[in-house]
């Protein structure tokens, strides 16, 4: 047992790498493990069948994803052992940076709505919508912090939806003349449009080149390191300061705890020596504990270092550790731009924004902002995108493709989930990982009024296409499901009252003096808009006060 280090975080994904640059810059000696590796550009393949869009038969960063089941619960209560690549198994990222190695890079702050759902729309029947212990006043300087220390392009005068005090550090991306047609059809409507933030170098910026609008953005990773994250931003800050050890290929396997029941160290799986395929157990001491592994895996962990003491789980006093999963409902409509209008492949792609259904939509809980999508493989376009009596194979599909591929546009949002207690993660009885380990155990569903709003926001997106003059127009209806995926949250929500949640709203674990969650687990709503860079701001904020505390 090692005591060198004053905090040891888990995860070097995007929260884990800012709390990383923020706390050893700030004096304290840093241990960061991540169980991925720190991948170089050319390290991430650029497969179509295999990346981080489309993981028909894997992806392009996971270790071993053999070794790393889940289980996944159906409707019909049947368990089955999922892989990495099957998308019942709600796939983040598994590697330094996190999901920000190969995101889309949308930054966009909640609406202060978000923060105050329960208030706002009261608490329908079945669900555990609740408010967050914290406002929008309280991220605010964090957000501004995660936009100018991150990098963030964008288009202040448009981004009206929260109060902003400071332009963004970078201009907006190009809008595509598809996305300038689109905001045409919105005035027509009389609908409020601009380009949204985006986490992207649209000019060189913090010692990185600028984007080259290459076709292949969401889903891989940049050749001119143009996508923002923590990785080359706050992690590379964490170590040029020599006061932060990143392990890679470390697997952190429990949360030791004393005699008291106050976390003490970390017990881990690393390889014996750097390039060694061998895997030893270590354990690591040190006076703070950040668990920062993403929603499910953070759940698991807590879950997994039941001890005595806590025979449940650490933070687990009111058995809401795990439950309240979410994810986003992404309704999509679906069209084909006439033939006058350009298309373009330019990425990233999505240039043209509307936050008007966020709040405020009739008899409906919460919304959606909505926007265009990524350039998409052609592939993508293929599964997904053709109108729905296309021939599917043979010459007659190929000259569809042909046709069709550069005019196909679509228009969506991720819709403001309603949090249910039923909808969680716990541990598997039956299935373990590669150190023997139970793993998670993903069971639950969507609450109706998700499926609502999700509706209601189908029909906005359609309305948006046919006022711009889309050809054709289609979309498939909402349904119920475990939604968590790339933008999981809730699993360890925030409270003021210990009643309520796992954490305090800096994110220390009620009860617990010394150990801290730290990503997206502590969102108690996901918001109607993509959620990394509350988790950043969150991040920020959460070192700042440990930074502050004695
Ligand atoms: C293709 C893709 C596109 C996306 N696009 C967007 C977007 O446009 N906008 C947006 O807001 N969000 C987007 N996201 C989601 C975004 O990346 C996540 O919300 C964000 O990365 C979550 O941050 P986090 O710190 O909570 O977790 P993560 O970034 O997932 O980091 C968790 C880290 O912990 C590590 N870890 C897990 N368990 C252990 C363990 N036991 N021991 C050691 N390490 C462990 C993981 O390997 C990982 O590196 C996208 C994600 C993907 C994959
Ligand atoms: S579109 Fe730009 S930011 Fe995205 S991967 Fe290509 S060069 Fe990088």
């Amino acid at each position: 047992m090692t005591s060198d280090h004053d905090v040891i975080i888990v995860g070097a994904g995007l929260a884990g790498g800012i709390l990383a640059g923020v706390l050893a810059e700030g004096g304290r000696r840093v241990l960061l493990l991540e169980r991925g590796r720190a991948l170089a550009y050319s390290d991430i393949p650029s497969d179509h069948l295999r990346n981080h869009r489309l993981t028909l038969y894997g992806d392009n960063t996971t270790p071993d994803p053999a070794g790393h089941p889940r289980v996944f619960i159906d409707g019909a209560g049947v368990p089955h052992t999922v892989l990495p690549h099957d998308a019942r198994y709600q796939l983040n990222a598994f590697t330094v940076g996190g999901g920000a190695r190969v995101w889309g890079m949308q930054a966009w702050r909640f609406h202060p709505d978000d923060f105050r759902m329960a208030t706002r729309y009261g608490v329908p029947d079945g669900s555990s919508l609740a408010d967050w212990p914290i406002g929008y006043a309280d991220l605010a300087p964090f957000y501004e912090r995660a936009e100018h220390e991150i990098g963030v392009a964008g288009d202040h005068a448009g981004t009206t939806h929260a109060p902003r005090a400071r332009d963004f550090p970078l201009p907006p991306v190009p809008r595509s003349p598809s996305a300038e047609w689109l905001a045409r059809g919105a005035d027509r409507l009389g609908w409020r449009t601009f380009t949204p933030p985006l986490a992207v170098n649209t000019r060189p910026y913090l010692g990185r080149g600028a984007c080259i609008q290459c076709a292949q953005c969401i889903g891989f990773a940049c050749p001119t390191d143009a996508k923002n994250g923590s990785h080359n931003t706050l992690l590379p800050r964490a170590l040029a300061s020599r006061r932060c050890t990143l392990v890679t290929r470390a697997h952190a396997s429990r949360i030791l705890t004393d005699g008291f029941g106050q976390a003490i160290g970390v017990e881990y799986f690393a390889p014996t020596t750097t390039d060694s395929a061998t895997l030893e157990r270590r354990t690591a001491r040190a006076r703070t504990i950040i668990v920062s592994s993403g929603a499910i895996e953070s759940a698991r962990l807590l879950l997994l270092s039941a001890s005595p003491l806590q025979p449940h789980g650490l933070g687990n006093h009111s058995d809401h550790l795990g439950r309240h999963v979410q994810g986003h409902a992404y309704p999509i409509a679906y069209g084909l731009l006439p033939p006058d209008v350009e298309s373009s492949l330019l990425g990233p792609g999505v240039s043209v924004a509307t936050t008007q259904f966020n709040h405020g939509n009739p008899g409906i809980i919460g919304g959606a902002m909505l926007a265009n999508d990524f350039v998409k493989l052609p592939l993508i376009f293929w599964r997904q995108s053709l109108p729905p009596d296309t021939p599917r194979w043979g010459l007659a599909n190929k000259r569809a493709m042909r046709d069709l591929f550069r005019r196909g546009i679509d228009v969506r949002g991720p819709v403001q989930e309603i949090p249910s207690p039923d909808s969680r993660v716990t541990l598997d009885p039956a299935v373990r990982d590669t150190f023997g380990l139970p793993v998670a155990r993903l069971s639950g569903t969507t609450h109706p009024e998700t499926v609502r709003t999700a509706e209601f926001i189908r029909a906005r997106a359609e309305e948006w296409l046919r006022a711009s003059g889309a050809e054709r127009l289609w979309s498939w209806p909402a349904e119920k499901k475990f939604s968590a995926g790339q933008h999981q949250a809730g699993t360890c929500r925030m409270s003021a009252d210990p009643r309520d949640g796992v954490t305090d709203p800096f994110g220390r674990v009620h009860g617990h003096d010394r150990l801290f969650v730290c990503d997206g687990s502590l969102h108690v709503t996901n918001g109607g808009f993509n959620p990394a860079l509350t988790i950043m701001a969150l991040a920020f904020r959460t070192a700042e006060h440990l930074l502050a505390s004695p």
